[in-house]
């Protein structure tokens, strides 16, 4: 029994039995929609392991539009594995501004240094020597292992977990462990299933993999699918059951933690001061005004900057609110732009000009507040 027929007898034990898909009747209909409909991605017009690579790890938590012009960007300044291992470190985090999760890029420059030491600079084909590598997991080794070179290797991520869970009825939550490994299973039959099919000369395994990932990203979506275009709705479970809406079934989610942080845009002489966060702290590295979570309903700004700074400010002024999202933290930073009465000795950091500041890479949040910080010399003069 296959793994798809012992999820028909588990999953849809109520209702009148819906029989599932199976990788033969699936894997032709999937390969067919996404030779016309695959979107056109600059990652998808070369086999090379390295771009390939760059695209999956900077595809993590950020959408493909976003993700463009940074992975174009990072392969014109550091087009081979050795490029990346030798950039220096700033180059890597600035080449990164924007994308976030900067731990990322860390791992990715260290599997780079990796390659090199130990694979002679040639991104590893084997499985296991691709799973070893820093910052790559289950998914991501599959991704490269079947998209660069081919092979019938499992994709699971979010988007392949809601096509599988509906097209099969899976109703069973899917971060849960055995739930989990049935969908691996499922991911693995199809891809198995498609190695032994060959279709129009394309690199099946390939395209098996990239047809569940895009059809969970334009047709399977997580509000309102369009099932009345899925090449595969005659097929599918949860449309024939009606239950589209209620899967995957994800549980319930954690609820949004709101934090407030405070910063100061401190101006000396067209120079601003500026820290770079610490290694082994979140965003490490990374250059910020100094700031400070705070808490309370009107935390005092004057008291917070002689707290945080050690001396006085002359003036604090409202200079930008700047609301963000990272991960179930929903994050104001309320920032100040402050005069000084003359330069203190010890501040705690560099003193920069806007011009300097924009070589350095900044968090998100305080890149605007530079940016902010920039416009409001301007306007003074
Ligand atoms: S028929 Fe609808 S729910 Fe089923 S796989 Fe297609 S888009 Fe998803």
């Amino acid at each position: 029994m296959g793994v798809g027929e012992v999820l028909a007898a588990t999953s849809v034990n109520s209702k009148p039995k819906t029989q599932n898909p199976k990788p033969p009747q699936l894997v032709p209909r999937l390969l067919d929609w996404f030779s016309t409909h695959a979107r056109d991605l600059p990652w998808r017009l070369t086999r090379d392991p390295y771009a390939i690579w760059v695209s999956e790890i900077m595809l993590q938590q950020t959408q493909v539009k976003t993700v463009i012009p940074f992975w174009e960007r990072w392969l014109r300044e550091l087009p081979t594995i050795q490029a990346a291992a030798n950039a220096p470190s700033a180059k890597i985090h600035k080449l990164w501004e924007g994308l976030g999760y900067y731990t990322r890029v860390r791992n990715l420059q260290k599997a780079a240094q990796l390659i090199v030491a130990q694979h002679g600079g040639k991104f590893p084909e084997k499985y296991d020597d691709i799973l070893a590598l820093p910052g790559i997991g289950r998914y991501t080794a599959g991704a490269i292992g079947s998209i660069a070179f081919n092979q019938a290797v499992p994709i699971l991520d979010g988007n392949v977990i809601r096509v599988l869970t509906r097209l099969f009825g899976i109703a069973e939550n899917p971060k849960a462990k055995a739930t989990n490994a049935r969908l691996w299973e499922l991911a693995g039959e199809l891809v198995q299933n498609s190695k032994l099919k060959t279709h129009n000369s394309q690199p099946c395994c390939s395209h098996l993999n990239q047809s569940l990932m895009e059809l969970g990203a334009l047709v399977c979506t997580p509000r309102n699918p369009q099932c009345e275009l899925c090449p595969v709705q005659k097929l599918c479970v949860a449309f024939k059951t009606g239950r589209t809406e209620e899967l995957p079934n994800l549980g319930k989610r954690e609820a949004a933690t709101a934090r407030q942080f405070m910063a100061f845009v401190i101006e000396r002489d067209g120079k601003f001061l500026v820290r770079q966060r610490p290694a082994g702290v979140v965003n490490a590295q990374l250059w910020e005004f100094p700031n400070v979570e705070v808490s309370g309903k009107k935390p005092d700004a004057q008291e917070i900057f002689i707290e945080l700074l050690g001396f006085a400010p002359l003036k604090l002024q409202p200079l930008v609110t700047v609301k963000h999202s990272i991960t179930r933290y929903r994050i104001t930073l309320t920032a100040f732009a402050v005069a000084l009465p003359t330069t203190p000795k010890q501040a705690g950091g560099t003193w920069k000009t806007p011009a300097q500041m924009q070589r350095l890479a900044f968090t998100a949040a305080h890149k605007k507040l530079a940016s902010a910080a920039a416009k409001s010399i301007l306007s003074d003069r």
